[in-house]
């Protein structure tokens, strides 16, 4: 009988639940043990391990969050840290991990694959800068929940003719950004990816008043080198030459408590499902996405060695959409 163990890294998405409840639950139908990990690597480490049975993830597919618990875990990136790691994993005798979470958690999986220890990787972060996956799990939900954050401003903008800043998630990707600004309907859009001047922004601000326009949104990813502060300050500075005065929001974590929307729970639950197949056919060192409408495996090596390259064509529509 096998023993294999789940652990959720890096910041916490929605959908991971249904992916561990997968995870359990086809593993138990394969007659494995399953083990759940603490907090991420920092629970590896310190060998924070319990047993999972089928009741255990009952009433968790609706929840936000991660019932085990999730870090950012500085010691596993060095080598003593992942020997203390692999060293809790055979105590336990434990042949396999399963590693929910995003690029830097895939990082980490790559390299236990790499010290010979079988892992399967599961997409999973509300920023969608994963390479192997077009969708990872969280993103849905965080995009519709700035969304809700974006029409609820539209509306009060437009009652008070002011312009309003919305900062989203995202890290230094600009998916999330690009994405509620489309289809939120922003009057601009700031990504990481290019720079923009805040100059820019006020003529394009300018302009839509001029066209009548009762509202301006501006969506700006938190990674952006103006992000939502720094754009506060430099309306401020220069008010009388620029015109305007920004409100802003910063939406940060609120982003992503929320409840998994469907598309975040069948995407968690057949990743799970699909992760504990490969390793059931000996398949490791992989790590399972979405890949056109299909769950597909890709190496970690792959995953580690390769960015994701946002759609660039999609900033055009952004801009086109705004008239
Ligand atoms: P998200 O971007 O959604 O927050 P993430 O998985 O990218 O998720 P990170 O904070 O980048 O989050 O990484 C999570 C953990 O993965 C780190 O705290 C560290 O323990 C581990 N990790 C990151 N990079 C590496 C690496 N190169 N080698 C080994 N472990 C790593």
């Amino acid at each position: 009988m096998k023993r294999i163990a789940v652990l959720t890294s890096g910041g916490d998405a929605p959908g991971m639940n249904a992916a561990i409840r997968a995870v359990v639950r086809t593993g138990l139908d394969k007659r494995w043990a399953v083990f759940g990990v603490r907090h991420g690597y920092t629970g590896l480490i310190g060998d924070n391990f319990l047993g999972l049975g089928a009741r255990d993830v009952g009433g968790i597919i609706q929840q936000g969050g991660t019932i085990l618990g999730s870090s950012r875990c500085p010691e596993f990136e060095t080598e003593g840290g992942r020997i203390k790691a692999l060293r809790a994993l055979q105590q336990h005798d434990i042949d396999a991990l399963f590693i929910i979470g995003g690029n830097g958690s895939q990082a980490g999986a790559y390299e236990l694959s790499k010290m010979g220890y079988p892992v399967v990787g599961i997409a999973s972060t509300i920023d969608n800068d994963l390479y192997g996956s077009d969708m990872t799990i969280g993103v849905d939900t965080a995009l519709n929940i700035a969304l809700e954050a974006i029409d609820r401003l539209k509306i009060t903008a437009s009652s008070h003719q002011r312009a309003f800043v919305v900062e989203v998630m995202g890290r230094n990707c600009g998916y999330l950004a690009l994405m509620a600004g489309i289809a939120g309907g922003a009057e601009f859009v700031v990504i990481p990816e290019i720079k923009t001047e805040p100059e820019t922004i006020a003529a394009r601000l300018r302009a839509d008043y001029r066209k009548g326009k009762a509202h301006a949104i501006v969506v700006v990813a938190e990674g952006a080198h103006y992000n939502a502060e720094r754009l506060w300050h430099y309306f401020d500075e220069h008010h009388e030459r620029l015109g305007f005065e920004l409100r802003v929001t910063i939406l940060g974590h609120v982003q992503r408590g929320g409840a998994p929307s469907a598309f975040d729970r069948l995407l968690g639950t057949r990743m799970g499902a699909a992760a504990t197949e490969h390793l059931a056919r000996a398949e490791h060192g992989v790590m399972v996405g979405l890949t056109n409408g299909q769950i597909l495996a890709t190496p970690l090596a792959e995953v580690a060695a390769n960015k994701k390259q946002l759609d660039m064509s999609l900033l055009e529509l952004a801009r086109a959409l705004n008239k």
